[in-house]
């Protein structure tokens, strides 16, 4: 049985890729650094389909990134995906942006992923086989008012993407990165309605993506459908970036 490492699997595109991979015959292990109560929810979700594993792990901490690579191998002897979902916002101007705010979320965005992307690497070198998907954003393309910390994170992630498909190809594994647009999640739960439709009228399908929209292409990417994609960025944005 395949297994998948989901980071910051407890909310919003996180939670629903995890409950989707496990429908899709991955023992799914659920990572976040808060609320129990919601990883267990998600767990019970889906053990219904498979046995799902809870860990908890800051991904910006190398200690803990390590920790969850190593319950992982310790309950299932092995990873076929790693999704790199975890990630935060503090937005700001850059006037008004501390620097405390710009390295918080470059720590768990960028530095996250790259702990992670480490640590799993060395598994599927061995294997020879996986593969990585990595959420990084529309914005981390375009640039954003207010997010010079978050954009510059998912610009990283972007670059981190397509360099990581270039060194572990000839292992045979995939790495590629979905950039969401505005999703429906506690994350964008916080903007005003003012900034809400400045944004949907710059969408051409003229609705919020939902976590499922992103979550089907994380199940796709991961199959073997996509055996020949690797080091693509992939937009699911309603066509908000074209
Ligand atoms: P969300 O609803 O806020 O959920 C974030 C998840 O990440 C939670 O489960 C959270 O759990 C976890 N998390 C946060 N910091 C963590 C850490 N240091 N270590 C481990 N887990 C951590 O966010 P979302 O909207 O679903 O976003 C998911 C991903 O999509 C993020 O990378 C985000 O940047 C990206 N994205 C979202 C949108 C959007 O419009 N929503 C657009 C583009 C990209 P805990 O709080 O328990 O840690």
């Amino acid at each position: 049985m395949k297994v998948a490492i989901v980071t910051g699997a407890t909310r919003g595109i996180g939670r629903q890729t995890a409950i989707d991979l496990a429908e899709n015959g991955y023992n799914v292990v659920i990572n976040y650094t808060h609320s129990d109560d919601a990883a267990l929810e998600v767990k019970a979700i889906c053990d219904k389909y498979n046995e799902a594993l809870i860990v908890k792990a800051d991904v910006s901490k190398m200690e803990e990134a390590s920790m969850l690579v190593d319950k992982t191998l310790e309950k299932y002897g092995r990873i076929d995906l790693l999704i790199n979902n975890a990630g935060i916002t503090k937005d700001n101007l850059i006037l008004r942006m501390t620097g405390a705010d710009f390295e918080s979320v470059i720590n768990v965005n960028l530095v996250g992923t790259f702990n992670m992307c480490k640590t799993v690497s060395k598994v599927l070198f061995k294997q020879r086989s996986g593969s990585i998907i990595n959420i990084a954003s529309v914005v981390g393309e375009t640039g954003n008012l207010g997010q010079a910390n978050y954009a510059a994170s998912k610009g990283g992630v972007i670059a981190l993407t397509k360099t990581l498909a270039k060194e572990l190809g000839l292992r045979g594994i995939r790495v590629n990165a979905i950039a969401p647009g505005y999703i429906d999640t506690d994350m964008t739960k916080v903007l005003s309605d003012d900034v809400k439709n400045g944004i949907l009228n710059n969408i051409p399908l003229k609705r919020f993506g939902s976590p499922k929209d992103v979550s089907n292409l994380a199940v796709f990417l991961a199959s073997d459908n996509a055996s020949y994609i690797t080091g693509q960025i992939i937009n699911v944005c309603g066509g908000m970036v074209i």
